[in-house]
């Protein structure tokens, strides 16, 4: 593929980290954010403080949610207005089905070709390149965008049609805020039993209690060194994008009527980390409700 210029919009703990595997790939990356990023500078990336298109044709979003996407692209920036025809938009941001189709419908009345495809894999797998990205859209875009994925991604799946990818993210996320919890409450119990965390988990990482949260994101501190829990809970996934996906997943779930009640149950127990002042602590540091926190 030619090194195209790209824009990158949103440099937060994934946007940054992704945009910066793009640079360093070759592809001349202009980056903005509504907060000024000299790390992205420092990286060697072009800084826009308007997302104006200059040669870009492809643009890639990395956004908090839905207020911040709708903002940009059709509400206050109406930056739809100001793409050239043909343009790519590639939103990885993790949203709701219907923002998704509003933007959809308003890129296709612009004449601009959007995909939706959110991610998995965490700030680790944005900086090493081995996210999972879950696509929605029209699949020539799809290819289109291929070659960009897999700079910044291990495996690329075409979920279906434009939500299906957030449809993916959305299940996804409910079943990982309940089993990081599970996982919590297990490495709890068994400190209090007279276990070392570290044995604990090794064993159930290798018995039928395994699972992501304790293998790739072990919550307790000091286990894994790639993990937040090694850093004070910095730099994750923060609670409160938790709490927004776990509630995107029970207003799917209202709308299909099924009833989640581990993920209605996971759900309240962000809410009350939230509320208790942890809203931007990375959200495995929901163990320390369970235990007291390291000396
Ligand atoms: P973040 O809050 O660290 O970063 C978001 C960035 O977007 C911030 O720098 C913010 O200033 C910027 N921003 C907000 N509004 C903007 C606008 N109108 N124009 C330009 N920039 C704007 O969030 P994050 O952790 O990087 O997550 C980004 C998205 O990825 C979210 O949708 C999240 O749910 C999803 N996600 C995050 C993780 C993770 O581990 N952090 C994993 C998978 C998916």
């Amino acid at each position: 593929m030619q090194k195209q210029p790209l824009m990158f919009i949103g440099l937060g703990n994934m946007g940054l980290p992704m945009a910066t595997r793009l640079l360093a790939a070759g592809h001349p990356t202009a980056g903005h954010d509504t907060i000024p990023k000299p790390e992205w500078q420092q990286a060697g990336g072009t800084w826009r403080a308007e997302p104006v298109q200059q040669d870009e044709t492809i643009i890639i979003s990395m956004l908090p949610g839905d207020p911040q996407m709708l903002a940009l692209y059709i509400e206050e920036q109406a930056l739809f207005t100001r793409l050239r025809p043909d343009t790519l938009i590639l939103d990885c941001s993790t949203a709701s089905p219907s923002a998704v189709s509003r933007l959809a419908e308003a890129a296709q009345r612009h004449k601009l070709r959007f995909l939706s495809a959110p991610v998995s894999g965490g700030v680790t797998g944005a900086t090493n390149g081995t996210l999972t990205f879950m696509v929605g859209g029209a699949s020539e875009d799809l290819a289109a965008v291929k070659p960009l994925l897999e700079i910044m991604g291990g495996n690329i799946f075409h979920a279906g049609g434009i939500t299906a990818g957030q449809s993916v993210k959305l299940c996804n996320n409910m079943l990982l805020a309940i089993h990081m919890i599970g996982t919590c409450e297990a490495l709890a119990l068994g400190e209090r039993l007279g276990l070392d965390p570290r044995t604990l988990s090794e064993i159930m990482g290798a018995s039928s209690g395994d699972n992501w949260s304790l293998r790739k994101y072990n919550p307790w501190p000091g286990l894994l060194a790639t993990a937040p829990a090694s850093r004070d809970y910095e730099g994750g996934f923060s609670v409160r994008l938790m709490v927004k996906d776990l509630t995107l997943a029970l207003d799917a779930a209202d709308a299909s009527a099924v009833t989640p009640r581990l993920g209605a149950l996971a759900l309240e127990i962000y809410r009350r980390h939230f509320a208790a002042g942890h809203s931007e602590r990375d959200f495995s540091h929901i163990l320390t409700t369970l235990r007291p926190p390291p000396e």
